[in-house]
């Protein structure tokens, strides 16, 4: 789950960090009225769940509180990255000397937190990992013993020259460390860490990113969830308990288990074809799920043909028949289907298919093959 930048900058200034302070407009006349509370100049922006908003022109600074209402003006509606911008953060500008980059991943392959500091911080952070890696300082953290002063010293020096601020730097990355743990966050950033013309270090944007895995021991972090600013095909599945992902591509995918859903991206993919989507309508059994999946993957105008590919075990076959048939009285499908059925309940289901008018397949090589085919207009 992402959180706005306003929502991870309350969280870094509960672990101690210094961010400046904030306030969050959904309409030009509110943001007008936070800057001249504010007084002096103000940056206005965009909040949503997007990165690379300073390019996409929803950051802008403003000299007088008419100005931060021209701005909040175009920003407030703008899309940045297919996202609506519903609301402003209106918050002091700083006066900036340096910019660098502070950054705590949970790393797969080290299997730890990573550190990752950068003197050459700011909008173009990815630009400077991909061309000059070497300004980008890493350090795997050992969860038994967290951040240690001297390790965090370290990397403060990788930013900064002058001790005060290496030390301040290297503060800020242990209570960083710390709102990671805290908060069950799986990515936590500041982008800018700036450095102002008198000397002080802080955090001018935060990204936090919580581990989905945490949120039921987190109510108060699950609460933080803003469902207006996500994409509504991931609301509306994981209200229906069905985990979820958009893709690219145009075989819109239905599969029992997380595992089966992999391999058969994979054999689409093989054949040649793209998945529109990773879509596990999980173990239990139940018709609604399936009218829930074939609701969202067709919601999705890309999608030219759906594979359903089901290995019954706690899954019964009649269940995801009863579901695809259901859904079809419920809704057309503009696109073919295919089917591969088999396992708990198979006779069950095929039958159930066939007398609505579909067919089904046992064989998962045979599905992939045909859907791919019908995608590329030609018979299997
Ligand atoms: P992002 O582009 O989505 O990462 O948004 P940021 O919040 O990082 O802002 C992008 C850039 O805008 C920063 O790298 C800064 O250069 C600039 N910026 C943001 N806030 C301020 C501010 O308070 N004062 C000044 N002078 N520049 C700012
Ligand atoms: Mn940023």
């Amino acid at each position: 789950m992402n959180l706005h930048e306003y929502q991870a900058r309350e969280i870094l200034r509960r672990y101690g960090i210094p961010v400046p302070p904030g306030e969050v407009a959904s309409t030009p006349a509110e943001a007008r009225a936070i800057a001249e509370r504010l007084g002096g100049k103000v940056v206005v922006k965009a909040q949503v769940h997007a990165g690379g908003r300073g390019k996409a022109g929803g950051v802008k600074l403003a000299k007088t509180a008419a100005e931060a209402e021209t701005h909040a003006k175009a920003i407030l509606g703008m899309t940045i990255k297919g996202l609506t911008v519903q609301k402003v953060l209106i918050a002091p500008a700083a006066e900036i000397a340096s910019e660098s980059y502070v950054g705590i991943i949970v790393d797969r392959t080290s299997q730890r937190p990573v550190l990752m500091v950068s003197p050459a911080g700011g909008i173009d952070i990815e630009e400077v990992a991909a061309k000059t890696p070497e300004k980008i300082h890493r350090r795997a953290v050992d969860p038994r013993y967290g951040l240690l002063s001297h390790q965090a010293m370290m990397l403060g020096f990788a930013l900064y020259k002058d001790v005060k601020q290496a030390r301040a730097a290297a503060d800020i990355m242990q209570k960083l460390y710390a709102a990671v743990y805290g908060v069950g966050a799986s990515l936590a950033e500041i982008n800018p860490l700036v450095t102002t013309p008198d000397g002080a270090v802080q955090a001018l944007d935060a990204k936090i990113a919580i581990d989905d895995n945490e949120l039921e021991r987190r109510p108060d972090i699950a609460a933080l969830r803003d469902v207006s600013s996500e994409a509504p095909e991931e609301v509306a599945a994981r209200e229906a308990g069905l985990t979820f992902i958009k893709l690219e591509g145009t075989v819109g995918c239905c599969v029992n288990g997380a595992g089966l859903a992999m391999a058969t991206m994979d054999l689409v993919k093989y054949y040649g074809g793209e998945p529109a989507n990773f879509l596990d309508i999980g173990g239990s059994s139940n018709p609604q799920k399936v009218v829930s999946a074939l609701r969202i993957i067709t919601s999705d105008p890309r999608v030219k043909v759906i594979l359903f590919n089901i290995f019954g075990g706690i899954t019964r076959g009649d269940d995801v028949a009863n579901g695809i048939v259901q859904a079809t009285r419920e809704f057309t499908l503009k696109v073919p289907i295919v089917i591969r059925l088999t396992g708990t309940n198979e006779q069950l289901g095929v039958e159930i298919l066939r007398k609505a008018g579909f067919s089904a397949l046992t064989d998962m090589d045979d599905a992939v093959k045909q859907a791919v085919a019908l995608l590329k207009g030609r018979a299997a």
